[in-house]
């Protein structure tokens, strides 16, 4: 046969292309049985040098993707300012734990920002400072929230956007996870799949048992547990069913449906109607656009970040949601009552 004969489409014959790879894998079948040793020897020695050649063309891309393992990642906690009384709602002395935690993290680097997002004074006028969350691979708000939220001015919900356009993670924790409904809301929705939302979300004062866990990275090493603080429960939720995960779940008891809650005290009847459903008190979101969020609803409480189990989740999902590796076991940290101790906001 001769091999000009054969037309194109290459892949659609049964006749290996000369010289593909199929081709000269049926050559060498073929050459085995000759009893020329120097042919023999040179057939042999052509799958090492196709190998040889391919390690060559591979050689820089695989160099490319080291560099980009080592890369060092930025995560920027946003710490708000001080509320509530002491060991509660306590953002910069979380923050810092949680920076302290991810100390030993190679190629990472957390800033933390406390009082609210950060700012700079400018011909005698308090302005954003967006200059060094522009590079973030990871911003997490841990903050009252609410009308007060330091994410929902027009201004930064577009620089957020912008954050999340190029694909940095989002996170949320505790307050900061309530935004007004309508444009903020609509933008946690675009951001992290859900939000708690005035009126239709509660948040009591209970004790969830997190049993069981997703197979997803951000559960890495978690075993159950279960902490006493102020949980939220019923998220609003994307109405077109943008897809979340849900890290942190259990069933309220009735009790709990019933209140009070800490604010306003309730109960809701939507919520008492809702007897025996699963709730979600953590979640992730990938987002269309590349960039990953989180949702956190617990963090009222500090002195349950001495929780191991807790601290790992979250900690898994800040290296997470900078799109790193979270490590087999979960990521480890040991945090002392000499820790959970300090930083906290003078209060009265
Ligand atoms: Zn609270």
């Amino acid at each position: 046969m001769d091999w000009e004969d054969l037309k194109p489409p290459w892949p659609y014959r049964k006749t290996p292309r000369p010289h593909s790879f199929e081709w000269y894998g049926q050559r060498l079948d073929r050459i085995q049985f000759t009893e020329n040793p120097l042919t023999t020897s040179m057939n042999r020695f052509l799958p090492a040098a196709i190998a040889a050649l391919v390690a060559l063309l591979l050689a820089p891309t695989s160099s490319l993707l080291a560099k980009d393992a080592t890369k060092t990642r930025h995560i920027a906690l946003i710490a708000g300012r001080p509320s509530h009384p002491s060991g509660m709602h306590e953002f910069r002395a979380g923050c810092l734990l949680f920076q302290k935690a991810l100390a030993g993290v190679p190629n990472l680097e957390v800033q933390v920002y406390s009082n609210g997002w950060p700012t700079k004074v400018e011909g005698g006028k308090t302005v954003d400072d967006n200059a060094a969350l522009e590079r973030v691979d990871a911003l997490l708000i841990y903050a009252d929230g609410g009308g007060g939220h330091p994410a929902i001015k027009p201004e930064r919900m577009a620089f957020i956007d912008r954050l999340s356009s190029r694909g940095a993670g989002l996170g949320f924790a505790h307050y900061g996870v309530e935004v007004p409904a309508g444009d903020p809301g609509d933008a946690m929705i675009r951001w992290i799949g859900g939000h708690y939302e005035h009126q239709y979300s509660i948040n009591p004062m209970w004790s969830p048992k997190f049993t069981t866990f997703p197979n997803h990275p951000v559960s890495r090493g978690v075993k159950p547990f279960s902490t006493r603080d102020e949980w939220y429960v019923n998220m609003r939720w994307s109405e077109n069913g943008r897809p979340v995960t849900w890290l942190l779940e259990d069933a309220p008891s009735d009790a709990v449906r019933k209140g009070p809650y800490v604010y306003p005290p309730g109960p809701y009847a939507h919520i008492v109607a809702a007897s025996g459903r699963r709730e979600a008190m953590m979640w992730v979101h990938e987002r269309i656009d590349g960039g990953r969020g989180m949702g956190f609803t617990g963090g009222h409480t500090h002195k349950n970040w001495g929780d191991p189990n807790q601290r790992k989740i979250f900690l898994n999902a800040l290296l997470w949601l900078a799109q790193m590796e979270v490590p087999a076991g979960g990521v480890e940290s040991s945090i002392t009552e000499a820790d959970l101790a300090g930083n906290l906001d003078p209060k009265k």
